[in-house]
């Protein structure tokens, strides 16, 4: 029999019932500390007070009221986004990939209100990931997402990531925009250089195109910094965020700057749930704590100590790891043997971690997490690593 739930994922069988902070709690009580926090999006933990406080109080006021009418916690969160980005204006979705469609959207209009609605092609790069709506994977052009769902849409191209060669191959009269993840996430939390990134803004500038961030998955302080584009010296034109910002309630945004949301004129584009108040209270309160004293601090000292701790994990176990790479909270461990038989031996031992691409466990704990949680989640690999190591030679 067909399942009754579309088998479009094959799900690991745990089942999760309840999470309080880093851990994580199966329907037969066993405990897990979460290094992977739902896909980056448990930033603030499971069960966080402040959230249901945000979210409760909401909830007995008011639901949903639409967006034909004024709703105050977009105006307010909107406000804060922009009081803390390059942007000017924001508009607000329920996920990262309704977030990208606008984003491109937003960019072929912009070339049309200028008089060019012939710069409609946006380009991408290798090992990208923009979601699964249709336009997310003609950007993403993993092969995998794209087969027997009918032509790729129109004008979507993809160069190498780092290869400026093609990239300038690539740019002709019709590009509108480029596209890019600072820091790859699915793709194997694979960084870019960040002469790379700049060249894209001044390649950007010298032809009158605009430059899309996609930081779904680095932004809303995973990187250290609010948003990643921090660490570059430059901003974008567009960008997408989501995953963070909502800490578990389903939330994204676009950002832009007035100039490249200039053709997004009232009747442009819409979204019936989009920034619903409940949405809004807890965005509110999530950005809030982003932003309060000492968080963004805490990333940055907890995030310098895991990736010391990984180092170590990786030269005592030669055999299992390759290398440690990333930024921030937002860490992978290039494997030498299948990612997925150690994110196994690791949910065995009681820690969970997450697959990337290019055979790398990605590791995305809560931006809460105490050094001492850290600790003991590091500890784990270490059992974990073992456990999966050749066994040694007896001593004679
Ligand atoms: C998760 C993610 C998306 C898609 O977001 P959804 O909320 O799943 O639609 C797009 N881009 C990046 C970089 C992501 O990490």
């Amino acid at each position: 029999m067909f399942p009754a739930l579309l088998p479009t994922y094959s799900r690991t069988d745990v089942a999760f019932v309840r999470g309080e902070g880093s851990w994580l709690f199966d329907e037969h009580g066993k405990r897990y500390l979460d290094f992977g926090a739902g896909i980056a999006v448990n930033a603030f933990g499971h069960a966080n007070p402040k959230l249901i406080a945000a979210l409760t109080e909401q909830a007995g006021k008011l639901w949903h009221t639409s967006n034909l009418y004024r709703v105050p916690g977009q105006e307010k969160l909107a406000q804060k986004l922009v009081a803390h980005s390059f942007a000017d204006t924001v508009f607000f979705t329920n996920s990262g990939a309704e977030a990208m469609e606008l984003a491109f959207k937003m960019a072929r209009r912009y070339h049309f209100v200028n008089g060019r609605p012939d710069r409609f092609q946006i380009i991408s790069f290798e090992g990208a990931f923009h979601g699964r709506t249709l336009a997310g994977i003609a950007a993403g052009g993993n092969e995998k997402y794209l087969e027997g769902f009918g032509p790729k849409v129109q004008g979507f191209d993809q160069v190498p990531l780092g290869d400026l060669a093609a990239l300038n191959n690539a740019i002709g009269p019709n590009t509108a925009a480029l596209v890019i993840e600072p820091l790859q996430g699915e793709g194997g939390v694979r960084p870019v250089p960040a002469d790379f990134l700049r060249q894209l803004r001044t390649i950007c500038d010298s032809h009158g195109i605009l430059l899309i961030f996609d930081e779904i998955q680095t932004g809303v302080g995973r990187t250290g910094k609010l948003f990643a584009y921090e660490w570059l010296g430059f901003t974008p034109d567009i960008m997408a965020i989501a995953k963070a910002i909502g800490g578990g309630f389903p939330l994204g945004a676009l950002l832009a700057t007035a100039d490249a949301a200039r053709g997004m004129t009232p009747g442009t584009h819409g979204t019936t749930y989009g920034g619903n108040p409940l949405a809004m209270a807890v965005g509110n309160a999530a950005l809030d704590m982003v932003l309060s004293q000492g968080f963004l601090e805490h990333v940055a000292k907890v995030a310098n100590y895991f990736s010391q701790q990984l180092g170590a994990l990786v030269s005592e176990h030669p055999a299992i790891f390759e290398s440690v790479r990333g930024q921030g909270l937002m860490l992978g461990l290039k494997m030498k043997i299948p990612n997925g038989d150690f994110i196994k031996a690791a949910r065995d031992a009681g820690l969970i971690v997450l697959p990337a691409g290019d055979n790398v466990v990605r590791l995305l704990p809560p931006l809460t997490i105490s050094e001492a949680e850290i600790r003991e989640g590091v500890s784990l690999m270490h059992q974990a690593a073992a456990a999966l190591e050749p066994q040694k030679a007896a001593v004679p």
